[in-house]
């Protein structure tokens, strides 16, 4: 049996391993892959989140991909952090239209003392609903991490971006090692990880290769591991980056799953750019999680209807946590897809 395929979970990733990985024929790519996944999932299922950007622009890191950086004119609204209600009430919008977890971000360095005691009334508002809460709010240090956990938060998104040879060309604010040391306590405080990156940026298959690396040789997979496709935005500096091969973007989801068999890969930022194939061929590929809502964060993601279209066309059905019965949770969501579309307030995976 080839050696990928067994379903023990490794740590001990090489760079060429996965480099031979990423670079084997498409086909055996996506039929290790999709064998893989179905050891662990039902591979007719998918994930769905909704994302909610809590505090927008004005962020003072330097992340060259990113909107939201104050460094960048984008011509991005600014807004201060969003009051708890409001966020509580997108968050029960969000649960009407079959969403079961609630992803907030905040484009911050870190919470400040100010702000956070806020943050946890939003966690707490929102696990009261019985969703699962995820909230991504830059760099966290131990107390704060502590404080997130107690008050319920169940996963901290944390984005490696990229490999840490690559890294230092997309951000130099903040290190690498910043960004491992938040995931160690998110870890320790017993709160689930959510932890991946872009590709897009300029970097090289060695740099992929490195990122899936970092990721699956944590002491723990990250449960939630996004995926995204660089979306250029004007202002940015890589508003010119070059397009990523769409196979090169599936191939990299493949091998995701095949190095991290039991967490959800999640099709992430760039999905507004896929078309209907290529979707269905990034879930064939084993990502098994998906953003839903009119926007991401600052930038257009395909509309919910046109998602469920496309499930149904697939015969995929949106995972249900399992409090719910499947049907309800479906005529749930099919209920609400036409209240969505004036919906307006949806977050960026690549964020962080
Ligand atoms: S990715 Fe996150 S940390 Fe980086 S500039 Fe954007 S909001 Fe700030």
């Amino acid at each position: 049996m080839n050696a990928s395929l067994n379903p023990v979970t490794r740590h001990d990733w090489t760079q060429s391993e996965v480099t031979a990985l990423l670079q084997q024929p498409f086909n055996d790519l996506i039929f290790q892959a999709q064998s893989v996944h179905r050891q662990h999932f039902n591979a007719n299922r998918v994930q769905v989140s909704t994302l909610l950007s809590i505090k927008t622009g004005a962020c003072p890191e330097d992340c060259k991909y990113c909107p939201q950086s104050g460094h960048y004119n984008t011509g991005l609204d600014k807004e201060k952090l969003m009051e708890v209600q409001k966020v509580l009430d997108e968050a029960k919008r969000a649960k009407e239209i079959g969403s079961t977890r609630f992803c907030m971000g905040a484009a911050w360095k870190h919470p400040s003392a100010k702000d956070l005691p806020y943050v946890l009334e939003m966690v707490k508002g929102v696990k009261a609903m019985g969703m699962e809460t995820c909230m991504t709010l830059g760099k966290l240090d131990e107390a704060q991490t502590q404080a997130l956990a107690d008050a319920g938060l169940d996963y901290y998104n944390h984005n490696l971006d990229t490999s840490p040879e690559f890294y230092g060309n997309i951000i130099t604010t903040r290190t690498y090692a910043e960004r491992l040391q938040t995931l160690s306590y998110v870890r320790d405080a017993g709160m689930k990880i959510c932890s991946g990156g872009i590709l897009g940026m300029g970097e090289s298959i060695a740099d992929r290769a490195g990122l899936l690396m970092q990721l699956a040789n944590l002491p723990e997979h990250p449960e939630s591991v996004p995926i995204n496709m660089l979306v250029k935005v004007e202002g940015t500096p890589l508003e010119n980056a070059e397009d990523v091969d769409p196979f090169d973007f599936i191939r990299m989801l493949a091998v995701a799953r095949i190095m991290m068999p039991k967490s959800h890969v999640r099709l992430s930022a760039g999905r507004e750019q896929m078309n209907e194939q290529m979707q269905a061929l990034a879930f064939l590929a084993g990502a098994n999680s998906i953003f839903y809502g009119e926007k991401l964060l600052t930038t257009a993601n395909p509309q919910a209807d046109k998602d469920m279209q496309l499930f149904a066309r697939l015969g995929i059905k949106p995972e249900a946590r399992e409090e719910y019965a499947d049907e309800v949770h479906q005529a749930a969501i099919e209920h609400a897809i036409i209240e969505q579309r004036d919906a307006s307030l949806f977050y960026d995976a690549a964020a962080h």
